[in-house]
């Protein structure tokens, strides 16, 4: 007998899939869900990825800025928007090329924590690196996920 989820708990609203484990707790951090009914599985068993946390939010679809932060933080989510129960829509998040206002610059001396100017970054894969657009320092992976912040 399989132990993954086939059924979705909610009717309409956004289910995240294949989270890296222990990522679920970063993501109730950074999404701001409070006013949403949230059902969060943490290392639950999965074929492809031995275990996996995923998250059933009612209710709500996601914008494009937290599509990137579950991007940066999730290692390969998928996203799925469900309507009526089924599976509506499908996005396999890989990470962006490039971020705007979700994370702060590192450098302390960085312009845009001395003035009111939006973080921006590339982003570099394998390992994960997120260079500022202003300032050029590159933040690794650590430092992005602890500056992904939650609007
Ligand atoms: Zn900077």
């Amino acid at each position: 007998m399989s132990k993954e989820i086939r059924i979705s708990p909610i009717r309409n609203g956004t289910a995240i899939d294949h989270l890296g484990p222990g990522s679920a707790y970063k993501m109730l951090e950074v999404l701001d869900l409070r006013d949403y009914t949230v059902t969060v599985g943490i290392n639950v068993e999965s074929r492809k990825m031995g275990h996996k946390d995923i998250m059933f939010i009612e209710g709500r679809e996601l914008s494009g800025k937290e599509m990137d932060k579950i991007a940066l933080i999730g290692h390969g989510a998928t996203v799925n928007l469900i309507k009526n129960s089924e599976i509506a829509e499908k996005f396999q998040l890989g990470y962006p090329e490039q971020v705007e206002g979700i994370m702060k610059c590192i450098n302390p001396k960085c312009i845009t924590n001395a003035e009111n100017i939006t973080g921006k970054f590339s982003i570099r894969h394998s390992p994960l690196e997120a260079k500022c657009f202003y300032c050029e320092t590159r933040m690794g992976e650590q430092d992005i996920v602890s500056s992904i912040k939650s609007d």
